[in-house]
């Protein structure tokens, strides 16, 4: 693919416009005109519609869709461990069907391990076409090499236009490695999904910190993408029959280089956050490590659990087990009570698909406001104890 940007010189007014609107410092204004640092340009189109003066060119070759008829069909990666699937798969075979069913065409779930047969039925039930599977002993537990041995032979056998992989430690270990094999383009963390006119992928994620949501094209099949645990809703039940496919794999034990000793289960306190109906969010607001024992009785008399806003964890109030956001958990409650938390975008990204979103902030302007289905413009001292007191 070649790529070309280009300063029409005799429209460039040497306005600067481009300069703020580039976050890569690639421009700069020489003698009133605008010039390009090529080594520092990625080509994201920012300075393009910047420029009032239609002085900047982007010409990106057009994708050569010559040989995507050859590829068919959506895939989800089916992850699994002792046989059971994990949650993640149930909502990608969800948003899949979702997907499968604007382009016309199947949704099949690829499960690799010692026991898989047995999980097709369950599969078939939530809507799923084909389950390609394949059982040996040697996959008892999850491989990288040998994952992606399998997965690529799989590709290249069946040709899926579309793989979805959970953003979970084990998606996104054998994902970007199966892209750079079957040589095409991953779009990681992905939050929303979408299929454009033209059959393509529209992949959403966040960008530059959190504080834009790009959607990405993939210029080559098949297309495959991360998606974040707890974003996508999880598929509806439906009587429905499908057809198991046993993957042929020529996978010898050499090729299992990893050997798991032992998993050792995790100890510290066990906040289900992702799982809990009821959050109450704790904020910079809140003030200190002391004060957020009012957070506490506030999710022990609801039944919930607490999360907390970055703030809350890099001030050192609470463990990052229990941060929401973009670099914390995603969760999706029926209730979340956002208590002295401003609402920026890097913490809506992780809460802002609950049910019900309360807000208690005592700026009436905090952002959170814009996403609360309540909001309660008020001093989180005065508030929460009063609520307490009337529960
Ligand atoms: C790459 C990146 C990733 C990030 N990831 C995350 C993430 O995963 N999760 C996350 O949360 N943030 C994340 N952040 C940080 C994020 O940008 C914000 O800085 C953070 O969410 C702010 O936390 P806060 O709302 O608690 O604090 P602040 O923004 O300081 O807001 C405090 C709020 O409390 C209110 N308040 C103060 N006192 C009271 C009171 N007594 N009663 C009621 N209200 C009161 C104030 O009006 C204010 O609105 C990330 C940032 C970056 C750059
Ligand atoms: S915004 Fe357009 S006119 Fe202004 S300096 Fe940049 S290229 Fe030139
Ligand atoms: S395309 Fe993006 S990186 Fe390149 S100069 Fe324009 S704004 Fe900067």
């Amino acid at each position: 693919m070649s790529k070309q940007i280009l300063i029409l010189k005799d429209k460039c007014k040497g306005c600067n416009l481009c300069v703020k609107a580039c976050s890569f410092g690639a421009i700069s204004v020489v003698e009133k005109i605008a010039v390009i640092d090529a080594a520092k340009c990625s080509y994201c189109g920012a300075c393009e519609p910047a420029c009032k003066f239609k002085a900047i060119e982007i010409k990106v070759d057009d994708i050569d869709r010559s040989s995507f008829s050859a590829y068919k069909g959506l895939w989800v990666y089916g992850e699994n461990r002792d046989g059971v699937l994990a949650e993640v798969v149930y909502e990608l075979v969800g948003e899949g069907r979702k997907l499968a069913d604007k382009l016309k065409v199947e949704l099949s779930v690829v499960i690799i391990g010692d026991k898989t047969q047995n999980l097709a039925d369950d599969l078939f039930s939530y809507g799923v076409d084909n389950v390609y599977y394949i059982e040996n002993k040697l996959l008892k537990d999850y491989d990288t090499n040998s994952y992606t041995k399998i997965l690529e032979e799989a590709i290249e056998a069946h040709k899926p236009e579309i793989v979805l992989f959970g953003a979970t430690s084990e998606g996104r270990s054998v994902a970007p490695r199966l892209a750079a094999r079957v040589k095409t383009g991953l779009t990681a963390d992905c939050t929303a999904l979408d299929i454009t006119a033209d059959g393509d992928l529209a992949q959403t994620r966040p960008a530059f910190g959190g504080n834009i949501m790009a959607t990405i094209l993939c210029r080559t099949r098949p297309q495959l993408s991360t998606v974040r645990p707890h974003v996508m809703q999880k598929a509806a039940k439906l009587a429905k029959k499908g057809k198991k496919i046993e993957l042929k794999s020529t996978i010898v034990e050499k090729d299992v280089v990893t050997k798991v000793l032992e998993f050792i289960k995790e100890t510290r306190e066990n906040v289900n956050l992702t799982e809990s109906d009821i959050i109450i969010g704790a904020g910079r607001g809140v003030g200190s490590e002391e004060n957020l024992k009012l957070i506490h009785q506030l999710a022990e008399k609801l039944g919930g659990v607490v999360g907390a806003s970055r703030a809350c964890v890099d001030a050192g109030w609470i463990d990052h087990f229990h941060q929401v956001g973009q670099t914390g958990k995603t969760v999706h409650p029926k209730i979340y009570i956002a208590c002295g938390i401003s609402g920026a975008i890097q913490h809506l990204a992780g809460m802002s698909s609950s049910d019900i979103i309360i807000a208690i902030n005592k700026d009436a302007d905090a952002p959170i406001f814009n996403v609360a289905d309540l909001g309660i413009v008020g001093d989180v001292f005065t508030i929460i104890p009063a609520l307490l007191k009337s529960l």
